[in-house]
């Protein structure tokens, strides 16, 4: 249950009301959106708490929620969550392409990506510098210097970094270089990792855990919108099967499931979600047609010499491909186009 108070009440209003359900013994939790202070309880408070806080002037509204996520989930906010960045928006009308290579892997690497995405009007330029690899002898990233790189080409190219942070203890280093902090599948279960983004500006782009179900992703949103934060995107990204003829299960039907369940953007992972370049394309049709806000796509000048994920990369030429062949499906969806404000191929 969310009890939104006026916007403007004064602390001792807020302190005056926390004491009275303090001496309740009843647990509820505060945290802000949009300016507005907020208390939030569980769902089986005393209906004669509830009827008291219906009764206080201070109480701008009090909602039910029946889900365990309560600021992630529709109940609470039944428009679209929209996030501006510079001229982007995420979650409004046009469809976020998001492209690079899994790992920044040299400044020429990275400059030549950019240019090449840049020239197709793509706005997000995606590579890791601290990569979370399964084996410590791979390639672990460029770390900060990965991350100059990443940031210098964008500006070049006029884009918006999205990176990922592996650890709380990087958050001040990734900071100045990226527009968009990435949480990946390994770390969605990362709470303490989630509070602290929290406590920060930037937009954070949650991957679902490779065994997460929905409602775990969800509640791990949750962490970071409590917190503080309210610019989450999700990313469906695969889950683990008993299947290895693909990397991972990607799960279409989550995609118009999250639209139903939370207000919260939804960009899909094709890349990741199959671990193969000739599903990507079709993948990527069937989330845009099934709702998806954007779509990250590994790219790499050279996938068979990549240091990661090459085999999930689409060389630049089948990329801009990709874009051609999926406009027909943006067409087709609530999206205008993938470029802000125009229509692509005019
Ligand atoms: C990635 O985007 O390169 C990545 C490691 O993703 P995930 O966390 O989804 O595996
Ligand atoms: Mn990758």
């Amino acid at each position: 249950m969310i009890i939104t108070l006026k916007k403007g009440i004064t602390q001792s209003r807020i302190d005056a009301l926390k004491d009275r359900l303090k001496q309740q013994c009843f647990p509820f939790w505060e945290a802000h959106w949009e300016g507005y202070p907020l208390f939030i309880l569980s769902e089986d408070t005393p209906s004669d708490i509830v009827e008291w806080m219906d009764a206080e002037e201070a109480v701008e509204s009090i909602v039910p929620v029946s889900t365990p996520y309560q600021l992630a989930g529709s109940d609470f906010k039944a428009d679209r969550t929209r996030i501006t960045i510079g001229n982007e928006e995420i979650g409004g009308n046009a469809l976020n392409l998001v492209a690079g290579p899994c790992s920044v892997e040299s400044r020429s690497q990275i400059f030549e990506v950019a240019h090449f995405l840049s020239e197709l009007g793509i706005k997000f330029l995606r590579g890791g510098a601290y990569k979370p690899r399964t084996s410590p002898y791979s390639f672990q990233g460029l770390e900060e210097g990965g991350l100059a790189m990443l940031r210098e080409a964008a500006d070049r190219y006029n884009m918006l970094v999205v990176t990922e942070l592996l650890d709380y203890n990087l958050i001040n280093t990734v900071a100045p270089y990226a527009d968009i902090f990435q949480v990946g599948s390994r770390n969605m279960f990362n709470y303490y990792l989630l509070k602290q983004l929290g406590h920060t500006k930037h937009p954070v782009l949650l991957k679902r855990g490779m065994f997460a179900s929905i409602q775990e992703w969800l509640l791990a949103a949750e962490y970071i919108l409590l917190e503080g934060n309210p610019n989450v995107i999700l990313c469906e990204r695969g889950i683990r099967s008993y299947d290895s003829a693909v990397r991972n299960n990607m799960d279409i039907a989550a995609i118009p499931l999250i639209r139903q369940l939370s207000h919260l953007p939804i960009w899909a992972d094709p890349s990741q979600g199959t671990g193969k370049q000739h599903l990507i394309e079709p993948m990527s049709k069937a989330s845009v047609a099934a709702g998806a806000d954007g779509l990250m796509i590994e790219t790499h000048p050279d996938p068979d010499k990549a240091l990661s994920d090459g085999a999930q990369s689409l060389d630049l030429n089948t990329y801009a491909h990709l874009v051609k062949a999926i406009q027909p499906f943006i067409d087709a969806s609530d999206k205008k186009s993938y470029i802000s404000g125009q229509l692509a191929f005019q």
